[in-house]
């Protein structure tokens, strides 16, 4: 039986790199080692890191004022990690979409010397919409946060917004990748990797050169611009992610880069809307102008119903379908490299379910 992943991550890689990465797995370019086992300060694994940025530099046509960072942490450090390096002693305004945007409001709120403003919600019905923004925002603030995909309800913002001086930081764990976002109109972009970029256990941070703090922050490596100044190396990076990273980044080159993507990514997701829409059983709990891409929930409005409808898609081979605790149904997150005849036997199976139920 064929196994779709439609796991919010880690989620599915391309098969072409895991096969890439299970023949050099015992021998890496004749070293006799792996990548697990080269020194993080060899020539090789030096070669692998420089591709890895080169790449990122490339797909996401990152300017040169920019530093590229690969940390720990996750996402979830980036959280505190943005207000300890960029709000000391001043305003962070945040953007509250969702479930992860909370947590980072969250995370900033627990520092004693950052005032925390959230500026748009869409709290009032459930986060199943991007909020109206402020035309302008106090610029004297730090930075705007904001998710630019909710990976639990599947909203994500069409346009970037622009607030003059105030830089926006972006989480853009679950589609960076997926959109083509342009670097310029971002402070900080960051992201955890396990859902288009490789493993778990590494994070990329993307961070305009004078935002890096001038004073050092008191935890070294919580310090962005001590990891810049060491090229991500100051201790032990998370290397046998960043090799996979590499070749995901040639995956995603060698598929049109970001733009051929996007293409895919959206017809995709527009298979699976349009079933949705012309379902009489199945409905999506987002707003139509704020749907993801990427991660995309649907309902059929009766518990027991869903409950069906997951066991019945299990056994069919369709994994990690069941939606978010908070949300509830089903959510099919489609990364970039989720194949296409997954989402066309979705869809299919979606058709016999409600013929069989409706
Ligand atoms: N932000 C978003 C948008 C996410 O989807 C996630 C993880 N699913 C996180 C943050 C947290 O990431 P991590 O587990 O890497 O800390």
């Amino acid at each position: 039986m064929t196994i779709y992943n439609f796991s919010a991550g880690p989620a599915v890689l391309p098969k072409a790199v895991l096969e890439i990465a299970q023949s050099e797995m015992l021998d890496y370019k004749n070293s006799g080692m792996s990548v697990m086992e080269l020194s993080h300060r060899s020539s090789l694994f030096e070669e692998i890191i420089q591709a890895a940025e080169s790449l990122l530099r490339e797909l996401m046509a990152i300017p040169d004022n920019y530093k590229v960072l690969f940390l720990q942490g996750g996402a979830s450090l980036q959280f505190s990690m943005v207000p300890l390096n960029l709000a000391q002693g001043k305003k962070a305004l945040y953007v509250s979409t969702g479930s992860w945007s909370k947590k980072a409001i969250s995370a900033a709120k627990a520092l004693d010397n950052v005032e925390v403003e959230v500026i748009a919600s869409s709290e009032d019905k459930n986060f199943t919409y991007i909020p109206e923004l402020p035309e302008t925002v106090d610029q004297n603030a730090a930075y705007v946060h904001i998710t630019t995909n909710n990976t639990i309800e599947g909203t994500a913002f069409a346009k970037i917004p622009n607030f003059g001086k105030v830089p926006v930081v972006a989480d853009m764990s679950s589609n960076i990748l997926a959109n083509d976002y342009k670097v310029e109109d971002f402070g900080v972009i960051y992201a955890g990797a396990q859902k288009n970029i490789g493993p778990a256990g590494l994070t990329v941070v993307i961070i305009r050169e004078d935002l890096l703090n001038q004073e050092a922050v008191f935890a070294p490596m919580l310090d962005y611009a001590l990891q810049a100044k060491n090229d991500s190396l100051y201790n032990t990076p998370p290397t046998y992610a960043i090799y996979i990273a590499k070749l995901v980044f040639e995956w995603v080159k060698a598929q049109g880069g970001v733009a051929g993507i996007t293409e895919k990514d959206q017809q995709k997701a527009q298979l699976l809307y349009d079933t949705i829409e012309k379902s009489k059983l199945f409905t999506s709990p987002v707003r139509k102008d704020s749907r993801s891409i990427t991660n995309i929930p649907f309902v059929t409005g009766d518990d027991a119903l869903d409950k069906a409808f997951n066991q019945a898609a299990l056994a069919e081979g369709f994994e990690n379908l069941k939606g978010h605790r908070s949300v509830g149904g089903m959510r099919a997150s489609l990364y970039n490299a989720f194949p296409t005849e997954g989402v066309e036997a979705l869809v299919a199976f979606m058709a016999k379910f409600e013929k069989e139920n409706g």
